[in-house]
């Protein structure tokens, strides 16, 4: 029962017994665990808690009822005291351990266990509580080695400093302690820490006063650590060590004389020395892990033999091993599927999709940009793309650093190991190509200006040079110097069970964007249910390609352009043929032609030069139709629908190679039904005359072929007007799929490309909550989404609606389309994971509000 304290104040404490009322709300998650503890019948010291409210009450001055406190111990018992926050991860003030010692313990203490142990323990507090509670300079107390003139040295210096004895009476240290730990919390570092960690600003801090139990003793003392999985890997291993007569977890962490708690060839083990106590840990490490359904680390001491658990947490995880215990767990019957579905982060899943940097290792950050792709590479510095190309050759692991990357540096992204532009935003090219690739990528680093000259990175504090060793993070966005140690991806048996599960609950598909044969077999490795963007443009960078593709960008009549896009024919078609292929029958949504045709054409002189050698056209006449087709804002400009309307030859050429791959694969056992979108439409008109063309080419395939052939027509979303005219565009289409990068340009008038420049200084100041780039805007983009789905819809009942923008991989996004009742979302490859688990746990728990859903098993 809750002790209402006497006189002076108004706070309680409550001892932890199994039924005393101990909630983590109102007593912190420490107080809540030792309670269970207690009731599993552990053998947990005695311990009081003081709730939140009554740390409150002490960090504004009042005073706990001491006396009253101080009778729930043994007289002479040492106490120690630790935090307990609603959330562990929140932090709080470090323990503090061995309050009561005294110049009178420390005589009983020697006369019991000898003078040494006495002293050890007496210098110990003295140097804490100088530090801790009374807040004197941590010099002058700095560790030393224990020895009676160390204490006397220490004792003096207390006094010399405050101009008053060490406080002798236990009642007046304890109360020191609890009051020191309650201010601790309210300062403001303290606050704006935790707060960091998504805290709530009123959060609480409770504490609990725990008789210190053994460590010290004649016989058998001591104190240990274990957990019973690799916090790395999840597998089931007995970790830690025990420290005879040490004290606390610092008496384990990094001491070398600490022993192995399991036998083990390198040295004695506590297995050996007390196999009894052994035996009890690790039935009180399975008795946490049924009952508390947690992989629990336990903190323990022996006292002459006997064996105490002083605390219990849950063992600190990398998303690898969350995802093995939370499965295991599953699979033993200790927690539901739906539970291990929920314990999960979807972007925490996303990590073992890639290599990532060890957290153990030492990160030495040179600069730190936005996070556009995620994972870790190590490589040397290149700074074009022809020498990654170089680099790969020789097979060295490069990292291509570029001011920014153009639709030219992609086959030295591809032979890249990792990427970091100057500039750039979270959709930008080497972000969006980045992500579809599984390739770690920075965009717009700030502290690194790139010197293409010189060969040359300068840092704030270094100058790099081509074929410098670096690591780059994608997932934090951190440039390191060296290289660094790396994690390997984890696609073990564990992920895809998850994964599994996760697709027997989920109600809105997942396609993924993927433009090539390798992309598309990652998809489906990925299980993805079709793809939902193919961006056909990128099928043109390869080599034997781009000439083509120059020499009908160059073509002065209808006429050499349909002659040059004869010869692309055959390429796209068995480009086609091997996505239907790889899909086997599952849809695959091709976007027609989009860029502005300028992104093909070379920018450098030389580039210009080579071209002109290559189509036998004099250098004059290459630069100037170079420059006719360069625009002020490209990206508003000739691309999209209004290319395939002025130069419909390219749109006749791709929907043929479209339908003469699917009557192939048809023919080859795939049959498919393909997807034709098309992009940047803002008037239904474009669509018309598009669909007419389109219409007609699949008449003339039809009858030259003698097959059957059927396809669905969609637009792709991507300007405001197609959005507010959906309706009408409905009435043409089967789908509409939302490409929200685009759409997020045009609705905020904000270059895509160029937005990382400030980005950052707009989301720190509170302009934009989030960077619209990265996280769908709800209310702006969202309510145009909103529009045209109802819009849509209700012209069109059986309309499809998906997602295709880089907002499709995101959960909150997901979360959205589900909302809106769309069909599908499409993100890339590497995404899909990510997308199936966010999706299968909206489902959850939205049915869970329902109260509809029926568990897994
Ligand atoms: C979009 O605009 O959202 C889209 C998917 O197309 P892209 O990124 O190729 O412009
Ligand atoms: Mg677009």
């Amino acid at each position: 029962m809750p002790m209402k304290s006497t006189n002076l104040t108004l706070v309680d404490y409550t001892e932890i017994t199994g039924s005393a009322p101990i909630a983590l709300r109102t007593h912190g998650w420490r107080a809540k665990c030792l309670q269970r503890l207690v009731r599993l019948d552990l053998p947990v010291p005695r311990t009081i808690a003081l709730s939140f409210d009554a740390v409150r009450a002490i960090a504004a001055g009042q005073v706990l009822n001491m006396n009253g406190l101080m009778s729930k111990f043994d007289a002479g018992q040492l106490l120690s005291v630790r935090p307990s926050s609603e959330n562990p991860d929140w932090g709080g003030p470090g323990a503090l351990l061995n309050i009561g010692m005294n110049d009178e313990r420390h005589a009983a203490i020697s006369e019991r266990l000898g003078e040494p142990v006495a002293t050890a323990l007496y210098l110990r507090f003295v140097q804490t509580y100088a530090q801790h509670v009374a807040r004197l300079d941590p010099d002058l107390f700095e560790a030393r080695e224990p020895s009676l003139a160390a204490l006397h040295a220490a004792l003096r210096g207390y006094e010399a400093e405050l101009e008053e004895p060490f406080p002798q009476d236990p009642k007046h240290q304890l109360a020191e302690v609890l009051r020191s730990m309650a201010r601790a919390w309210e300062g403001t570092s303290a606050r704006l820490l935790r707060q960091a960690k998504g805290a709530p600003a009123e959060a609480g801090l409770g504490l609990v006063v725990q008789a210190m139990a053994g460590g010290f003793g004649t016989g058998a003392s001591g104190a240990g650590v274990i957990q019973f999985i690799d916090p790395v890997t999840g597998v089931s291993q007995i970790t830690g060590r025990y420290a005879v007569h040490g004290q606390g977890r610092d008496a384990v962490s990094d001491n070398p004389q600490a022993m192995y708690l399991r036998r083990d060839r390198r040295g004695p083990s506590l297995e050996e020395q007390h196999p009894d106590a052994f035996t009890q840990l690790l039935r009180h490490g399975a008795i946490c892990r049924e009952k508390l359904r947690e992989e629990m680390q336990i903190e323990f001491t022996l006292e002459n033999g006997h064996l105490w658990v002083l605390d219990a947490l849950k063992v600190q995880r990398s998303s690898r091993a969350a995802v093995r215990v939370a499965v295991t767990m599953a699979e033993d019957g200790i927690i539901t599927r739906k539970e291990a579905l929920m314990r999960i982060t979807p972007r925490g899943l996303g990590e073992l999709l890639h290599r990532q940097v060890d957290p153990r290792g030492k990160r030495d950050v040179l600069a730190r940009g936005l996070a556009a792709s995620p994972g870790a590479a190590v490589g040397q510095i290149v700074f074009s793309s022809s020498a990654a190309q170089a680099s790969a050759a020789r097979g060295e692991p490069c990292i291509l650093v570029r001011r920014e990357t153009a639709p030219e540096d992609i086959r030295g992204m591809h032979a890249a190991s990792g990427v970091v532009t100057e500039r750039g935003g979270m959709t930008s090219h080497a972000a969006v190509i980045g992500r579809g690739l599984g390739l770690p990528c920075i965009v717009s680093a700030s502290g690194l200006r790139i010197d293409a000259r010189a060969r040359e990175l300068h840092t704030g504090r270094h100058v790099l040079r081509e074929g410098d060793l670096i690591t780059i993070d994608g997932t934090t966005g951190e440039v390191l110097m060296g290289a660094v140690d790396l994690l390997e991806p984890a696609l073990d048996a564990p992920f895809s069970t998850l994964l599994d599960w996760a697709d027997e609950l989920r109600d809105i598909g997942v396609r993924a964007n993927a433009d090539t044969p390798a992309d598309a077999r990652i998809a489906r490795g990925f299980l993805a249910e079709g793809i939902g963007l193919c961006r056909t443009e990128h099928m043109f960078f390869e080599d034997d390609r781009l000439t083509v593709m120059r020499e009908m960008i160059f073509a002065d009549t209808s006429k050499d352009r349909a002659a040059a896009l004869e010869r692309l024919l055959p390429m796209q078609r068995s480009d086609f043929i091997e996505l239907f292929e790889i899909m086997q029958g599952l849809p695959v949504c091709i976007r027609l032609f989009d860029p502005p045709l300028h992104e093909f054409l070379p920018h450098t002189r030389e580039g210009l030069r080579q071209l002109a050698d290559a189509l036998d056209k004099p250098l004059s006449e290459v630069t100037r139709r170079a420059e006719e087709l360069a625009e002020f804002n490209p990206m508003l400009g000739m691309r999209g629908v209004r290319l395939g309307i002025t130069m419909p030859e390219i749109y006749d050429m791709q929907a043929r190679a479209i339908f003469e791959a699917a009557i192939e694969s048809a023919r080859r056992g795939a049959p498919v039904v393909p997807e034709i979108m098309i992009p940047l439409v803002s008037a239904m008109r474009e669509v018309e005359l598009v669909k007419a063309r389109i219409d007609a080419v699949a008449a003339a395939v039809r009858i030259e072929k003698g097959a059957a052939l059927d396809y669905r027509l969609g637009v792709m979303v991507e300007t405001p007007r197609a959005a507010l005219r959906a309706a009408e565009i409905a009435q043409h289409v089967t789908f509409l799929s939302f490409g929200t990068n685009d759409l997020t340009q045009m609705t905020y008038g904000l270059s895509r490309d160029d937005a990382g420049r400030f980005m950052s200084y707009y989301v720190q100041h509170g302009v934009f909550p989030e960077d619209p780039f990265h996280v769908l805007d709800a209310e702006g983009v969202g309510e145009l989404l909103l529009i045209a789905a109802e819009r849509g819809r209700r012209s069109r009942k059986d309309l499809t609606l998906s997602i295709c923008g880089e907002h499709g991989g995101s959960p909150e996004s997901i979360a959205f389309c589900r909302a809106a009742g769309f069909d599908y979302v499409s993100c890339s490859p590497f995404r899909v994971p990510v997308a199936r688990l966010a999706a299968a746990q909206l489902t959850i728990s939205a049915r869970d509000a329902q109260n509809t859903m029926p568990d897994l098993r």
